[in-house]
């Protein structure tokens, strides 16, 4: 007797076991097979991870295996050693990691999307089969169906909706030699109606083809870590293409990891440009079908390149060669609004050491933490210092909005980049606006009683909208203005606070005869028009572009010689360890899209704090200086890379009761502590109050990850207990950022 290893496919913590089941002896099963298995008495879903032949538990009390969906594995050996990594690293569940490597939706209709079936024999002999084999019901089911419906082929789905039967019973038939199961092609690739040019190879400056040559080294090595880090309009672009070129030519695959928001036509042109439809595009607006087209396109090997947003580290290639992971130092590469919160940049690298393939990460600006992981020889670093063509890197000027207001200029432009948006709408070139707000003004009160306008589901203040409304920016609860105030029926509302609406407005009204472009969430809801406004802009049909930081990432438009940061404060505000970090990357990427074109670029910062690090550094392009005064930073304070930091969220209505609970919870945690762990009392989150729920947050920090997982492992099996319906908690390792 054979007995399969199953992972039930229901996301409960009490589920997360390993359960046996008996194998009948005219099933084959492989580790990766799904199965269907009676659990409490439920059919449900399974995947199996091991085959053995005795099992420990009691013989009488086995069950066996319904059937078997998959004919071959959908999952192979090593995508199973990364789920257990990722409920290791991520303390998830394995089935929620298994989602992740295999989505639910392409799951449930993979094997179904273009599969058809056609009778393969006379009408007279599949009758004489129906006449003899009576018990057969399902059989005769599918080829009654068959018979009716005369037009072969039929969709598989719909044979199988239309008689209640599964695969197993498609697949029995075939073996009969009685109907022929194949899968036809019918992709829907949303990128094949549209035309892109061909672009060939660019003859490399020196520091490309030295960073190449390395990484080609790792290549033909099978193995290799390394973090470009390359200014703005250094190139790095072209080394990926010609790096996967190679990879190519030895016959791997690649995949090519982007933030979300620098997935941008402009992207894909250029590896579509380059490899054609050898490319596959994964990102978050695709429908269903499209997802399950271009998931289905990789796994059938009919494409090399994978371009996509995080969760195309989980691309199902089989001989994978080289993963890129542009921009590194995106936040978005991390997880946080659902489980399990996986670290796509993490994840990329464990895979490439299980499959033998080349980690390449790259950033004008990289992540504090694999900087410092490069300089401690974890990474190697490849360094490219200058733009191509030598391009100058922008002149950047800081204006201190100090001195502005004490000069009497209460307008949001000192007078400074007044001048230089005159100068340059008058030359005739672009210019880009940036401010990572969004609205109209951010804060809305009362002068009388001092009232302030919030949203009465987060607590969190109002941003008020040129349309007249306040919204709240987390939860989008929505309503007009009112006539007067709320609290006591004055008529003395006052605004304070700018986003990019009121930018809008102060622009037109100083510069009415400029065209303006405004790209933010509000402007961009619509599909396409993200591609509308910079298409436009690309093509110089507006002077002027504002935007929050959607404009900031990798965006290449040649006719841009000024960049106004209206103000540099928003990030370093943030009481958050890396504060400085983000503020850095920000003012570096917003700046990187000035002066692409001939002319050297001019990019002018207003802030507060005009000899702040990260401003001055960044003014002066100066990585390694900005990198020097913040690990040293990190390493006084204990902060990442030098700790791991973990974080338990309580969230529920009652706010008494999720304190309590916090506290209780708080215990808990303390009586599993170990020495290396400091645990932090209760604290309300940032956002204390969101969409109706009160959040506390408990931290806990360690120098040594491992005891830090292992720790809250342990406490969170007692902590389970305490779980209830009004108090939710979930938990991030390595947390980025809290709200
Ligand atoms: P990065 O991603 O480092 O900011 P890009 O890859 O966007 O830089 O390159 C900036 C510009 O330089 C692009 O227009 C690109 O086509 C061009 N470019 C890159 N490499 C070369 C080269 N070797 N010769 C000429 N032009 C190049
Ligand atoms: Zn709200």
């Amino acid at each position: 007797m054979r007995y399969a290893e199953v992972i039930i496919d229901i996301n409960s913590s009490n589920v997360d076991k390993i359960y046996d089941y008996a194998v009948p002896d005219d099933i084959d099963v492989k580790p990766g097979i799904r199965v269907v298995v009676d659990f409490n008495k439920r059919l449900v879903e399974g995947f199996i991870v091991g085959v053995k032949e005795k099992s420990d538990v009691d013989s009488s009390r086995i069950k066996s295996i319904m059937r078997i969906i998959d004919s071959k594995p959908v999952l192979t050996e090593k995508q199973l050693v990364l789920a257990y990594w990722m409920k290791e690293r991520y303390l998830c569940h394995l089935v929620e990691a298994l989602r992740c490597i295999m989505p639910v939706d392409v799951k449930k209709s993979m094997e179904m999307a273009h599969m058809v079936v056609e009778l393969k024999v006379s009408i007279a002999e599949i009758e004489q089969f129906i006449f003899s084999n009576k018990k057969n019901t399902r059989q005769i089911a599918v080829l009654k169906e068959l018979l009716n419906r005369g037009d072969n082929p039929v969709k598989a789905s719909e044979l199988i909706k239309a008689t209640g039967s599964d695969y197993g019973v498609l697949k029995r038939l075939k073996e009969k030699g009685l109907i022929d199961v194949y899968y036809i092609d019918t992709e829907k690739n949303p990128y094949s109606s549209c035309n892109y040019g061909r672009t060939e190879r660019l003859e490399l400056t020196a520091e490309q083809r030295k960073a190449l040559d390395e990484i080609k080294k790792g290549m033909d090595a099978s193995k290799g870590k390394y973090l470009i880090h390359g200014v703005t309009g250094s190139g790095k672009t072209e080394i990926f293409l010609q790096a996967i070129e190679y990879n190519i030519k030895k016959g791997k695959d690649a995949i090519v990891l982007v933030p979300e928001i620098s997935l941008t036509p402009q992207t894909i042109e250029r590896f579509k440009g380059r490899f054609g439809d050898n490319v596959a595009v994964l990102h978050s607006r695709l429908s269903d079908g499209e997802r399950i087209d271009q998931w289905k396109r990789i796994m059938d090997g009919k494409v090399k390149v994978v371009v996509g947003v995080r969760s195309a580290v989980f691309a199902p290639f089989k001989n994978l060669g080289l993963v890129i992971v542009d921009e590194e130092h995106e936040s978005t590469y991390k997880q946080s609004d659902m489980r399990p919160k996986y670290d796509a940049r993490e994840v990329a690298e464990r895979r490439c050491e299980l499959e033998g393939a080349v980690l390449v990460l790259a950033s004008a600006t990289p992540s504090i933490l694999n900087y410092y992981r490069a300089v401690e020889g974890h990474l190697n670093l490849l360094r490219l210092k200058k733009r191509v063509n030598n391009k100058k890197l922008p002149y950047v000027h800081i204006v201190d909005m100090r001195q502005e207001l004490m000069s009497g200029n209460r307008s949001i432009f000192s007078k400074e980049l007044y001048d230089e948006m005159k100068n340059t709408l008058a030359r005739k070139e672009q210019l880009i606006l940036f401010l990572n707000r969004r609205g109209f003004y951010t804060f809305v009160s009362c002068r009388l009683c001092g009232y302030v306008m919030k949203c009465p589901h987060c607590n969190i203040s109002l941003t008020f909208h040129a349309d007249g409304t306040l919204q709240c920016h987390y939860c989008g609860y929505s309503i007009y203005m009112p006539k007067s105030c709320p609290a006591c029926g004055q008529n003395s509302i006052r605004y304070f606070g700018m986003g990019t609406e009121r930018v809008e407005k102060e622009v037109k009204a100083l510069f009415p005869d400029a065209r303006i472009l405004r790209m933010d969430v509000d402007t961009t809801r619509k599909k396409g028009s993200f591609e509308k406004i910079y298409t436009a802009f690309k093509n110089r049909e507006a002077d002027i572009l504002i935007g929050t930081q959607m404009i900031s990432k990798g965006l290449d438009f040649p006719g841009v010689s000024l960049v106004g940061i209206i103000t540099a404060d928003t990030a370093l505000n943030f009481p958050e360890y890396n504060a400085s970090e983000r503020t850095f990357q920000l003012i570096t990427q917003v700046a990187g899209r000035a002066g692409r074109g001939n002319r050297q670029g001019k990019v002018i910062i207003q802030t507060y704090y005009p000899d702040h690090y990260a401003i001055l550094c960044a003014k002066n392009h100066d990585y390694e200086g900005f990198y020097r005064r913040e690990i040293t930073f990190r390493e006084k304070s204990d902060y990442p890379p030098f700790s791991e930091l973990a974080v338990f969220t309580l969230s529920g209505f009652d706010d008494k009761i999720v304190k309590e609970k916090s506290m209780l919870l708080y215990d808990i945690i303390e009586t599993y502590n170990e020495p290396d762990i400091q645990v932090f009392k209760p604290m309300p989150a940032m956002l204390h109050k969101l969409r109706d729920k009160y959040r506390w947050n408990i931290v806990l920090k360690s120098k040594n990850g491992d005891i830090l997982r292992y720790t809250i492992n342990r406490s969170y099996d007692k902590i389970k207990s305490m779980l209830d319906k009004d108090v939710l908690i979930s938990y991030d390792i390595n947390y980025i950022t809290l709200i």
